[in-house]
């Protein structure tokens, strides 16, 4: 019989500590974590510190190209490296349901390990609480993580200007679309996988490198490309305007958002950042990308403008357009 997480593997006592060793310290090897003290305590340099914190709740669990673990971890990871800080340090706390299988979970802490492995970023500290059957379905996740700002320069969304540059690091709506065909409701098949993965490596290099000339960075996740650029047009006061045949998306992803009238540009990302660029620095940062191996299908997709401040618009290959509006949010729920 397939072992079980029980309602006293989370009531503190013997199978809790039982849990604790079988399950994560054996595949989270940090030292601080294993002492098991109520806080870890770290070595910390001076200088700006970022700090983030996300909640996972994605259903199914496992997915094509990922798992709620590496989402849990990567998710984390983007949004401290967006504000232009390397991640150091992660916690990570569970809320199990009753009946969850205890290999099922071994799976996501090992894939949780593997990605903090990827990102360079250690797992500190942890809690975890199983509930009753009903209480939560199957397994939530949130993650905190903290990390530091190199230097006085960091990029923000406020920080967009007219005559900047919009690049996407890659096709858009890709792991929005796999999560819908992974719970197998729509009765299609297709060959598609998530796109989550950890962006540090990739991005950290170009702020050094770039410096100021990187206004912005956000990762386009619950609600895509066209709501995280309606954030920053707002932040900014500025217009944002999209070329929408050099906005690419997958043919997989284009099939299913046309079968289910969805729009690719509001489906989520967890492995894409948008970088809003100075237009002295943009070719250069493109071609930077390229040669990465998560940025191979970057573009320059648009600019930002003075007019209208606050507006998305989304310019076609006749001369037309539209307003790409902010939407009502929630079409889509539990995706990450
Ligand atoms: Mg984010």
């Amino acid at each position: 019989m397939t072992s079980k997480i029980k309602l006293a593997d989370g009531g503190g006592g013997e199978a809790t500590a039982r849990l604790i060793r079988e399950v994560f310290w054996s595949r989270f090897t940090d030292p601080e974590l294993r002492k098991g003290n109520d806080a870890a305590v770290l070595e910390w340099s001076s200088g700006k510190t970022a700090l983030t914190t996300d909640a996972f709740v994605v259903t199914p669990w496992k997915f094509p190209g990922g798992d709620i673990g590496r989402l849990a971890v990567s998710g984390t990871v983007n949004d401290l490296t967006m504000s232009g800080a390397e991640p150091k340090f992660l916690t990570a706390a569970f809320i199990i349901e009753e009946g969850f299988e205890t290999d099922s979970l071994k799976e996501i802490v090992q894939s949780m390990a593997e990605t903090a492995v990827e990102a360079g970023v250690a797992i500190v500290a942890g809690d975890t609480k199983v509930v009753n059957r009903g209480a939560v379905d199957r397994i939530f996740i949130t993650t905190t993580g903290i990390g530091l700002v190199e230097g006085e320069y960091y990029p923000g969304g406020e920080k967009a200007r007219p005559g900047d540059q919009v690049i996407i690091t890659g096709t858009v709506g890709d792991h929005g679309a796999a999560i819908l065909l992974a719970r197998g409701e729509l009765g299609i098949s297709a060959e598609l996988e998530s796109d989550v993965a950890p962006l540090n490596r990739m991005l950290l290099p170009l702020i050094r490198h770039f410096k100021a000339g990187v206004r912005a960075m956000r990762d386009p996740t619950r609600g895509g490309l066209a709501v995280t650029l309606n954030e920053i047009a707002g932040q900014s006061k500025v217009s944002i305007i999209l070329n929408e045949a050099q906005i690419p998306v997958l043919p997989e992803v284009r099939g299913i958002s046309a079968l289910l009238g969805l729009d690719p540009l509001y489906l989520a990302n967890e492995g894409k950042a948008i970088i809003i660029a100075a237009p002295e620095i943009a070719a250069d940062l493109v071609g930077q990308l390229k040669r990465t191996p998560l940025g191979a299908k970057a573009a320059l997709i648009g600019e930002v403008s003075a007019e209208n401040p606050g507006l998305v618009m989304l310019r076609n290959q006749n001369g037309g357009g539209r307003v790409l509006p902010m939407g009502s949010g929630e079409l889509l729920p539990r995706i990450c």
